[in-house]
């Protein structure tokens, strides 16, 4: 590629939007465009870096004998319905209405999808084990979508579905994505952990997360150094539950409550509040129901207060953040008929007098409900409280913590889709039995954010060679004709030799030039400039300060 032909509009400024430094740095350096909130254009430069990251993920999971397929974005609300998450996923499901007032929503995971395409054909246990997946845009519509292409709203994911006719079947190829997983990461030199994770909304019995290391990351990961056992926040804590069923709360007296708290306000309020210490707890919800408002006489000190209801996590407060008040109210409602409700809260309390109250419509609430009485909120007893330092799960060693990006995900799903969905096979025998499911998750453009988290410098992105816009420029920056001719040559013998090579021809001055190529993250540059009246030219890797002068003939630099 020639730079005077590139459509990479670099830029001096930061982007007064960009929350997160890979934001800033994929604007600037011309790799995406952002539309709207959460949604953004991918610019030559950026759509190359996607197609090798793509690459990288499909020649993995193609190696462990996954097909490659592509599945609608729109899916129609039937097919949710028989699973019931129609209802269950909760308001980051976005739901659109076609002109003959049927019901569909832009997908934001594909499991009732692939089962109802299977499940009429995929009919025999001569069939299984089989495994498929897509690469395609999955749409969520996150309730505080943020950090450019990390928490975006439209963005691509790689997901794979496997189904099987016994547990140990499933195993295997569980396995089998680990160990793609692993490669992929390391094909892309950055420094991950695998992590045991919850399973969340999708459910399931077994799940691990991969998680790029990076200090802005959204995930904690808690370790022990001594056994090796890694946890995710959300797995390592675990929690009490509502001792009150749904049925049993919808005696209470339900009343409006206009005055209830707004997330943004309760954000507000915790932007505003200093800074204290902390523990992280997490309270459980039985079934069913979203717990909406803790109220009473305490005194709390929050870091981080967030609730996550059927995989949805909604924050009202970033971490660091304090809340230390007597006679606070948290409120969040959320969508009636949510399966699964964690509000998790980093903290450390002191009393309660008065309970927590809940509804399940928007702007109401039960009142006069007591802890004791109503419902029973074991925070003492039963809650594992983790913090670094705590004791490990497995051996006991104390806990440290670290933090990354989820960029992949594996889960063992069992029969929970198959059952309701009727995706059933014939055994040995001609008995229907429902497949047992896995699916495994990989955020494609997230992990175009989350390298560049971990691998930048002042001067920009320092992308890994196997995923960069082009793995050498040369850059010419000497004003003569040989010097340019020079360029060429280099340029062109690399691209014959199979190199994803650039050419930096443009009528800009040398600062320019390095400048742009940092910013962009190009691994290698070879410099035709001052010491090429020397006969001369420059090597120099983005991640070392000085290059290395060599004889300016194309051999010996492609020996290099
Ligand atoms: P998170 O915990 O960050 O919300 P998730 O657990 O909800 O992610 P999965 O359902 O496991 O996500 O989806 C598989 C992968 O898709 C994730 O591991 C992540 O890499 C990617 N992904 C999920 N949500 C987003 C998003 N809003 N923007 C970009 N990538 C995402
Ligand atoms: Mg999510
Ligand atoms: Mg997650
Ligand atoms: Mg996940």
């Amino acid at each position: 590629m020639r730079f005077s032909k590139l459509y990479a509009p670099t830029l001096k400024e930061v982007p007064s939007d960009a929350d997160i430094k890979s934001m800033e740095l994929l604007i600037r350096g011309g790799f995406i465009r952002k539309v709207a909130s959460g949604v953004y254009s991918y610019l030559p430069l950026g759509w190359k870096v996607i197609r090798k990251i793509e690459n990288i993920v499909r020649e993995e999971v193609n190696a462990i004998g996954a097909q490659e397929m592509l599945m609608p974005v729109v899916q129609p609300a039937e097919l949710w319905k028989q699973t019931g998450r129609w209802d269950d996923y909760g308001p980051e499901m976005m739901k659109l209405t076609d002109r003959h007032n049927r019901s569909f929503t832009l997908g934001p995971t594909h499991e009732e999808m692939i089962t109802h395409i299977v499940k009429n054909e995929l009919i025999s246990y001569k069939q299984l084990p089989t495994t498929l997946y897509q690469i395609a845009t999955k749409y969520r519509d996150e309730i505080r979508p943020r950090f450019g292409v990390l928490r975006a709203r439209e963005f691509i994911m790689k997901d794979a579905y496997s189904f099987h006719t016994s547990e140990e079947s499933l195993d295997e190829t569980y396995n089998d994505f680990y160990k793609a997983y692993e490669k992929i990461l390391n094909r892309m030199d950055v420094e991950f952990v695998a992590v045991e994770a919850d399973t969340g909304a999708i459910g399931g019995s077994n799940s691990h997360e991969f998680q790029v290391l990076a200090e802005s990351g959204e995930s904690t990961i808690f370790y022990c150094s001594e056994c090796g056992y890694y946890a995710t926040d959300e797995k390592a804590e675990s929690g009490t539950k509502f001792e009150k069923t749904i049925e049993e709360m919808k005696d209470l007296k339900i009343v409006d409550t206009p005055n209830q708290k707004t997330i943004e306000e309760i954000s507000k309020f915790l932007n505003t509040t200093p800074q204290n210490t902390i523990k992280s707890i997490l309270l459980k919800g039985k079934e069913g129901w979203v717990l909406a408002l803790i109220r009473g006489d305490y005194e709390i000190n929050l870091s981080k207060i967030r609730t996550v209801a059927n995989d949805q996590t909604l924050d009202l407060g970033e971490p660091g953040e304090i809340w230390n008040k007597f006679n606070v109210e948290i409120g969040f409602i959320g969508p009636i008929g949510i399966k699964d409700v964690k509000i998790i809260a980093d903290y450390s309390i002191k009393t309660i007098n008065n309970g927590v109250t809940g509804a399940l419509e928007q702007d109401k609430h039960y009142i006069n409900v007591n802890e004791g009485r109503d419902f029973n909120v074991d925070i003492y007893s039963d809650i594992r409280i983790i913090s670094e330092n705590e004791p490990c799960p497995k051996c006991g060693a104390s806990l440290k913590s670290k933090k990354g990006i989820e960029v992949g995900q594996v889960f063992k799903l069992g029969t929970k889709y198959s059952e309701k969905m009727n995706g059933v096979y014939a055994d040995e025998n001609g008995r229907p039995k429902p497949y047992i499911m896995g699916c495994y998750g990989w955020g494609i453009s997230r992990t175009l954010g989350a390298i560049v988290e971990q691998l930048h410098d002042e001067n920009g992105i320092k992308w890994p060679k196997a995923i960069a816009p082009f793995e050498v420029i040369v850059i010419n920056a000497a004003k003569t004709p040989e010097a340019l001719q020079k360029s060429e040559e280099i340029y062109n013998e690399l691209l014959k030799k199979g190199y994803d090579a650039a050419l930096d021809d443009r009528k800009v001055s040398p600062g320019f030039k390095f400048k742009d190529s940092d910013l962009m993250g190009i691994p290698l540059k070879i410099v035709v400039g001052r010491s090429f009246k020397e006969g001369n030219v420059e090597l120099k890797l983005r991640n070392e300060k000085d290059g290395e002068i060599l004889k300016a003939d194309t051999e010996s630099i492609l020996e290099k």
